[in-house]
């Protein structure tokens, strides 16, 4: 089996002949002295730190950065000039201290993100594919155009889908016939089923996909599998990694993440780190991070390191399954792993109110309409139910959440 991509990309930005894991650690605790040095030099926000640390071990001695945090107080944050800035991502937030979390990029930010979605979608394109890209492009630099550049890099031809309703998605499939994609992983099944739905079965042009930007539930993974015969490339980014994180490889168990440019753990509830093979939140160290590099941030996505190395032979370990902590990310898998393992359903919305959950569906038909009702019984549910028209779109536009009314 190839080895996954990343340990090439890891060679050649590092400049490496070799790659080991001993090498690889270096490179992190090199890295991360190093940022620690500026810091302090610097009197920046993480100023407070010892300048050097003697192994990498000594990370879980350093306290948490939280998403609050990156709210408060990004202009400490923030690292270098202005000058050096070439995107900023601002997200609006309804928390209760109204402030935005902003997040900067350098050019060189970008470039490692290209490189590492390149290395990521390689491992699913032939040179001359074509790659629909259903991550919106709002202009250089957006998501949309650093998955394009990544997929030039690696010898395919980017398309960006072109459509308000799932009907228009559906026909700019039908008119590209793309044989590969990147998309969220319940957009993909929407247009997977709805295709099939309009143009007949076995007729979903696509041979692989790289679904990305949100959790993807066992039903929505299996589906794309088995329905539709795709062969899945998984990718895991964040904002606060510069949009890319960990990719798939060859061997499909699990996600590599750059290490090199990205130190990982997995804590428990009370913030100790824990062991690969169990289960945790991620927390991140952006060692190569230009602009706005973080220690110990608290990613608020629950996985695991995988305990084995990867069949692979990559040095570099592998994140499990992803999703956010808490209650609602957990109702709404349970929920969407009982409503997508039915072929009939495109998309669901759930909405809580005083503790009842109430759900809406996106069908083809009404064909399935018992095994839905009995389904919703057994989760106690209400729910109302809408046949798919032309003019329809997704009911979320990104990722998914409960609405609690
Ligand atoms: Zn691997």
């Amino acid at each position: 089996m190839k080895k996954s991509r990343l340990d090439d990309l890891i060679r050649k930005q590092e400049n490496l002949s070799e790659l080991n894991r001993n090498i690889l650690e270096e490179i992190q605790l090199k890295k991360l002295n190093a940022l620690l040095q500026k810091e302090k030099e610097r009197q920046g926000f993480y100023a407070s730190l010892p300048a050097f640390l003697t192994s990498l071990k000594e990370l879980s001695s350093l306290p948490f950065t939280t998403a609050d945090d990156l709210r408060r107080y990004y202009p400490q944050l923030f690292l270098g000039s202005s000058s050096g800035v070439e995107k900023v991502l601002t997200e609006k937030t309804s928390g209760t201290t109204g402030a935005a979390k902003r997040i900067f990029y350098s050019k060189d930010d970008l470039a490692h993100t290209i490189s590492f979605f390149a290395a990521g979608i390689g491992e699913m394109t032939q040179p001359g594919d074509k790659v629909m890209i259903g991550m919106p492009y709002t202009g250089p630099g957006s998501l949309g155009d650093l998955i394009a550049c990544g997929v030039r890099e690696c010898g395919g031809q980017p398309v960006q889908l072109c459509g308000e309703s799932l009907y228009d998605q559906c026909r700019h499939y039908h008119q590209v016939q793309p044989s590969c994609a990147i998309d969220l992983p319940v957009a993909l099944l929407a247009k997977a089923r709805y295709y099939e739905y309009l143009y007949g079965r076995g007729s979903f042009p696509l041979r692989a996909a790289l679904p990305s930007a949100d959790a993807c539930c066992k039903a929505v993974e299996k589906a794309l599998r088995e329905e539709f015969g795709l062969s899945l490339f998984p990718h895991y980014g964040s904002r606060e990694m510069c949009m890319g994180g960990a990719i798939t490889c060859p061997a499909h168990t699990g996600m590599h993440l750059r290490e090199h440019q990205v130190i990982g753990e997995i804590v428990d509830e009370n913030g100790h780190v824990l062991p690969d093979g169990e289960w945790g939140e991620l927390v991140i160290t952006t060692v190569d991070m230009q602009v706005l590099p973080l220690i110990r941030f608290r990613t608020g996505d629950h996985t695991r390191f995988m305990k084995e190395p990867c069949p692979c032979g990559s040095v570099t370990r592998r994140l499990d399954q992803i999703r956010r902590i808490g209650k609602d990310a957990e109702t709404l898998a349970c929920i969407e792993n009982a409503f997508f393992s039915l072929h009939s359903v495109l998309d669901l919305s759930l909405t809580e109110r005083n503790g009842q959950y109430q759900l809406e569906l996106l069908l083809t038909d009404e064909a399935e309409a018992d095994a839905i009702q009995k389904t919703a019984d057994a989760q106690n549910l209400i729910y109302d139910i809408r046949i798919i028209k032309t003019d329809d779109k997704l009911l979320y536009s990104g990722k998914r959440f409960i609405h609690h009314l």
